[in-house]
């Protein structure tokens, strides 16, 4: 692995032009954690919520004691904008043994908040060797979400995104959009949702957000963030009574590839790609009936295991 000490980047921008890239706030894990709990009044599955708002609320202390992780070098992140290549890849960055501890910590601190279910798999995770824990960071790092062990793999995701999340903040936005639209350009991953924003020099803009490192990136609207396509384009939403603001959260399904992402609307602020996300899982039933397969994952979520 090749490290530096250098100083950050600067991201490069006209004035007069928006991000294409906006590197994770300081604050994403704090203020997913109030969404969660925004989210959790009165809804079915508000004990679960809450218990994910705790999670994030853990990322959140660990990601302000993550030690200082190298960075790739000047000349490896000039290389990477040059051939548009994210320069803290998922799948190939080598990364730092730290987040095994950001794993322990966080399933001691977050088992007085656990449901019942959970305790056992949240006292197996302080034993595991780190060979072990690294065969998990592979399966969520390639999204293999199921199989045994797969009630592990949401800590396991939460721990990941704290250190990717750690280091694409300190990467910051001087990196590019990439050839391929639909994957993060800090670090090649898939995108949980996207977000039209509604304020600011972003206004009427959409991003994808990714899963891992929380990085968005600007993709232009009514276009599959799976296969570039532009026809065939369409939005679905929950109708009915008890359907809070059903406007806000909506499933952007594509007829070329039968994928579909969700796509949240900020107009009442506060949202969080990840945490409205996981409160609209009776959207994600609605589309999944329909023949639509979801395009990117939520890694606090093992599918049918939530
Ligand atoms: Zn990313
Ligand atoms: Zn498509």
């Amino acid at each position: 692995m090749t490290a530096s000490t250098q100083t950050p980047i600067i991201p490069i921008k006209s004035s007069s032009e928006p991000p294409a890239v906006i590197a994770p706030a300081t604050d994403i894990f704090t203020a997913r954690a109030t969404r969660f709990e925004q989210l959790a009044t009165g809804h079915t599955l508000g004990d679960w919520l809450r218990f994910l708002a705790v999670i994030s609320r853990t990322q959140h202390d660990a990601l302000q004691k993550l030690p200082v992780l190298p960075l790739p070098t000047a000349d490896a992140l000039q290389q990477a904008r040059e051939h548009r290549m994210p320069p803290l890849p998922a799948q190939h960055w080598q990364r730092d043994p730290a987040w095994h501890g950001v794993l322990r910590q966080l399933a001691t601190t977050v088992t007085p908040a656990a449901p019942e279910a959970a305790r056992a798999d949240l006292a197996r995770i302080a034993t595991l060797p780190a060979d072990k824990l690294e065969e998990l960071a592979e399966r969520v790092l390639h999204t293999e979400l199921y199989g045994d062990d797969a009630a592990l793999l949401p800590y396991v995701g939460a721990a990941l995104q704290v250190l990717w999340t750690g280091l694409a903040q300190r990467v910051g936005a001087g990196i590019t959009v990439l050839d391929v639209l639909g994957v993060c350009p800090c670090c090649g991953f898939l995108p949980v949702a996207s977000i039209v924003k509604t304020v600011g020099e972003t206004a009427n803009l959409r991003f994808l957000h990714c899963a891992l490192c929380n990085t968005e990136w600007n993709l232009v609207r009514v276009k599959c963030a799976a296969c570039d396509a532009n026809d065939g384009i369409s939005y679905r939403q929950l109708e009915g009574a008890g359907v809070k603001n059903p406007e806000a959260m909506r499933a952007e399904t594509c007829d070329s590839c039968k994928s579909y992402l969700k796509i949240v609307y900020t107009e009442r602020g506060g949202v969080d790609p990840v945490a409205d996300d996981l409160a609209t899982l009776a959207l994600d039933i609605l589309v999944d009936e329909a023949g639509y397969a979801r395009a990117g994952p939520n890694l606090l979520l093992v599918p049918g295991n939530g």
